[in-house]
């Protein structure tokens, strides 16, 4: 730009010094053209003075015959070609013609004429005088010398310039060039323009034939008094001087002007790249600095111009950069802060700080929207120079928060408004004057306001509104990922339905408890409390309601226990309570005391009470135990104490319980909770016709990765536990629903048996549990068979559970007969419609006569009392000829079929049934 200008200068100034030249060129020639035209005329006016003072000198002579003595007296004077005479005055005076009276008059009184007449080529120039041939007076006319009058007008070349002398009538009398008549006429113009008398020769200029001309108009003025004559004028002239006529004359200085030019071209080129050279050498300073994360300026002071301005831009490009950098940086440590800290609100102080950083803010809040009041918040501040600011409640303009919503580039505000920017009062109280808003958004909804506050309208960089977008959209993630989190977390450690926490959450905190015990000495609980008869609740009025009396039941529970005490639901019904600091287990059994009567509080549910009631294990940390497993164990055995006692009782674990068969007791109750049991089935054949009349259900346990367990090697522990009782509600409703399956099929049998054991009997609630199962299943009671032993009759709560049983239509057999103690009292008096002789007596017949006796007695008794006669265990074909021979009715035994599947029973049930219905087609 600079050098343009210069040239554009230079240029400018080369053309105003051509102009000035070409000025100066005129003046000087038309100076010259003056002082030639005066120097002429000067010469001529001489030249005329001297030849008028020849003829003067002669004149007073006698002119002689036809003036030949005046001819002879003028022979040797240069300036005289000829004499002419005239006779007289008034005739035509030889080429002249005839004389004027004023002329005459002159001439008579004794003055020279000076008079021009066009010649031959030249114009011919005379000087008139009287004079006298003896007395007469005649005219002589001396003819003046051309050669003399014009010397050194035509030879001299005047620089260039024309000199032409031109008479008063326009005639001319000479020219150092030969004039055309327009030129000619143009003289004449000029030299008529000029004003007269002129002392000095009068400045022209004008333009002829497409050139322009310069010139001067002097005037020869007689040099003599005695001469008479009209002036003459002498004028010079050249072409008017042009810019290439000036240049020409540059050029004569050409050598000089260059030599300047290049030492002041030399000079300008040192003082350009000197510019340059600073500011290059700083640029590559500056650039290696920002290589290495530096961020220098260029210093301006010595650069100029449009090194200045390229350092000018450079700053401001490094400065932009640095900016730009630093918001980048802030930003990654906003990122790092925020995935490195688990909790957002921790480390807001020192990302509010970093965003305040970035947005070159006075003060910086965020305000965290409460889900479920959206109209309030809780700011969090960070404002420069200033304490950690306390957390503050304050109301935001759900109006606001919807337009945010659509403003993700962010809003300014300029002019608070009481109610509708009352979220910034906290920023205002801090100075700021001026905001700039962005919403912070979590799954597409608004969860919180970044607002920024400046003193002063700022010069708002451009950058501002997309770093302040992207803070707000950190904010967003790092807020979904902590209600993530927490939500998370909560699924993990929560139970869904009650908010108690889970079987992990209450995990990690007996850990924690038995740590904090195991250090610093103190004692606590645990509590196992089971639920007793929940199931009925859920199959009488369905799981819905049962999930209601669950949330109720943790309610109450929590309501039991002191601030900083566990309650946790492990599934289903069951539930732990972590007493910390228990003191002696007194104070533990009276909070078990609490839940129970807490628990026996009727529940009501759309109208209709509830009566639940809990048995409670109670383990002592770290007295009875230091690992989890161990006191989970513990509880769990004193739980099923409490049940077997008779439920709605309280127990504490004791080492004598440790006696019970230790696989069976707890991997019992986990068979139980992971359905880990099956019930296969035995068919029993009637000895009469050989037909399938019933189906025996026998249980079976298959744990994980172990061999399938049978009822010997467990039901003794469930009996000891109480467990039983559970599985025996299983046992139940498995077989009613299998035998409804089969129902629906049309492939039943006649019957259904399942073995009860005493333990089941004595619950006093048995035959109600019986009558809803086969309501449920919508089984016949007549269908179903309970199989009960001796022992049976000895106790006076089973006794009175089988009469009720055999009330509602249950049939009712004596199993393993002949093994217990029963007397034939008790066969006649009970509602007992069939009796199993036991595989015992059946093994040695029929070669052992003992055996077969006793096994035909039993029979013919059987008889006797109206029972059915059942024989189990029948293994070969001898012992079912011998069973049939003496009428038993019924048979079963590996011998007809083993117990199998469910699933292997319907197929020999639907293969009985196409077998006998192919047989009645036969016979029909
Ligand atoms: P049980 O009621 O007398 O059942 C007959 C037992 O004799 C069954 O044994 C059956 O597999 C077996 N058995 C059947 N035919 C023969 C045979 O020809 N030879 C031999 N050696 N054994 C035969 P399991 O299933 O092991 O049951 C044993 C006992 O466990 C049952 O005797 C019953 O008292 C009891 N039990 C079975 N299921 C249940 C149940 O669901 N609840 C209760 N409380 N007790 C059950
Ligand atoms: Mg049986
Ligand atoms: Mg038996």
């Amino acid at each position: 730009m600079t050098a343009l200008l210069l040239l554009v200068m230079l240029a400018g100034a080369g053309w105003a010094g051509l102009v000035l030249l070409q000025d100066r060129t005129a003046r000087d020639a038309s100076i010259q053209l003056q002082e030639l035209s005066q120097s002429y005329a000067r010469e001529l006016r001489a030249r005329l003075a001297e030849a008028t003072a020849t003829v003067q000198s002669v004149i007073i002579y006698d002119a002689g015959p036809g003036g030949s003595w005046l001819q002879q007296r003028t022979q040797r004077a240069a300036s005289i070609r000829g004499v002419v005479v005239a006779r007289t005055p008034g005739d035509p005076v030889g080429p002249l013609g005839a004389l004027s009276a004023s002329e005459q008059m002159a001439l008579s009184s004794g003055s020279t004429l000076l008079i021009a007449a066009p010649g031959k080529g030249a114009s011919q120039v005379y000087l008139v005088h009287n004079a006298n041939i003896g007395a007469t007076t005649v005219v002589a006319l001396f003819e003046l010398s051309s050669e003399w009058l014009w010397q050194g007008l035509r030879d001299s070349s005047h620089g260039g310039s024309t000199l032409a002398v031109i008479d008063s009538g326009g005639l001319l009398l000479d020219s150092s060039a030969t004039l055309s008549d327009e030129e000619l006429a143009q003289l004449v113009r000029e030299r008529d323009a000029v004003a007269e008398p002129a002392e000095h020769p009068a400045p022209r200029s004008w333009i002829t034939g497409h050139r322009a001309w310069q010139g001067t108009v002097g005037r020869v003025v007689p040099g003599s008094v005695h001469l008479v004559a009209e002036p003459w004028s002498v004028l010079a002239y050249a072409p008017a001087p042009t810019l290439s006529s000036a240049l020409l004359t540059v050029t004569e200085h050409l050598p000089w002007l260059l030599c300047v030019a290049l030492v002041l071209a030399a000079v300008a080129a040192w003082y350009l790249s000197r510019g340059w050279e600073l500011t290059l050498l700083e640029l590559r300073h500056s650039l290696r600095g920002l290589a290495d994360g530096r961020y220098e300026r260029i210093g301006l002071g010595k650069s100029r111009d449009a090194p200045r301005a390229v350092a000018v831009e450079f700053n401001r490009a490094v400065g932009l950069m640095e900016e730009r950098v630093r918001a980048l940086n802030s930003l990654n440590d906003i990122d790092r802060l925020l995935l490195e800290s688990g909790d957002l609100e921790q480390s807001l102080d020192t990302v509010l700080g970093l965003i305040q950083r970035i947005t070159g803010s006075h003060n910086v809040s965020l305000a965290l929207i409460d889900q479920d009041a959206p109209g309030h918040a809780r700011a969090y501040i960070a404002a420069a120079a200033a304490a950690p600011i306390p957390v503050s409640r304050i109301s935001v303009d759900v109006e606001l928060v919807e337009t945010l919503q659509q403003q993700r580039s962010g809003l300014t505000v300029l002019r608070c408004e009481p109610i509708r920017h009352s979220f910034l009062e906290p920023l205002r109280a801090l100075g700021a004057e001026f905001f700039w808003l962005w919403p912070v958004c979590s799954q597409e909804r608004v969860v919180a306001i970044l607002a920024v506050g400046y003193k002063s309208a700022p010069e708002v960089p451009p950058e501002l509104a997309s770093y302040g977008t992207e803070c707000a959209t950190r904010l967003g993630v790092a807020l979904s990922n902590s209600a993530r989190d927490e939500q998370l977390y909560r699924q993990a450690h929560f139970d869904a339905l009650t908010s108690l926490p889970n079987r992990l959450l209450f995990r990690d905190r007996l850990a924690q408890e038995l740590t904090s015990a195991a250090a610093g000495g103190q004692r606590g609980a645990l509590l196992y409390v089971d639920l007793d008869h929940f199931k009925k609740v859920n199959d009488s009025v369905g799981h819905s309601a049962g999930d209601q009396v669950l949330t109720i039941v943790a309610q109450r529970l929590r309501s039991c226990i002191k601030d900083g005490d566990t309650v946790a639901r492990l599934g289903g019904d069951e539930f732990t309570v972590i007493l910390r600091n228990a003191g002696n287990p007194d104070g533990a059994l009276r909070i078990a005391n609490r839940i129970i009567q807490s628990l026996q509080q009727p529940v009501s549910i759309a109208g209709r009470d509830h009566f639940v009631c809990a048995s409670i294990g109670i383990t002592m940390f770290p007295d009875d135990g230091t690992t989890i497993d161990e006191l989970m164990r513990n509880a769990d055995l004193a739980m099923y104490q409490a049940k077997a006692g008779g439920r709605a009782r309280a127990v504490f674990y004791d080492r004598q319980m440790e006696r019970m068969p230790p696989a069976a007791e707890s991997g019992l109750f986990r068979a139980l909770r992971r359905r880990e049991f099956s019930l296969y089935y035995q068919p029993q054949y009637s000895l009469r016709d050989g037909k399938l009349v019933a189906l025996e259900a026998l249980l079976r346990w298959q744990p994980p990765r172990e061999g399938m367990r049978f009822p010997a090697e467990f039901v003794p522990a469930a009996e000891q536990t109480g467990l039983i009782v559970d599985i025996g509600v299983w046992v139940l409703e498995t077989a009613c629903a299998q035998l409804a399956t089969w129902r629906n099929q049309g492939i039943a049998p006649e019957r259904l048996a399942m073995n009860v054991s005493v333990y089941q009997l004595r619950q006093l609630d048995f035959p109600e549990v019986v009558r809803r199962a086969l309501e449920h299943f919508d089984v016949p009671a007549k269908l179903l068979e309970i199989e009960i032993t001796e022992s049976v009759f000895a106790d006076d709560e089973a006794r009175s559970t089988m009469r009720q049983l055999a009330m509602l239509g249950v049939r009712l057999s004596l199993d393993d007969f002949g093994t217990g103690y029963s007397s034939l009292g008790y066969l006649r008096q009970h509602p007992v419609q069939a009796i199993k002789i036991d595989r015992s007596f059946i093994e040695d017949i029929p070669q052992n006569d003992t055996a077969a006796t006793l096994a035909e007695t039993m029979i013919n008794m059987a008889h006797a009392l109206g029972k059915v006669v059942v024989a189990e265990g029948v293994e070969t074909s001898e012992q079912l000829e011998f069973l049939r021979a003496r009428r038993c009715d019924m048979a079963q035994g590996f011998f007809l079929a083993h117990p199998r599947t469910a699933a292997d029973t319907t197929e020999l049930l639907s293969a009985r049934q196409s077998a006998e219905l192919g047989l009645s087609r036969q016979t029909g």
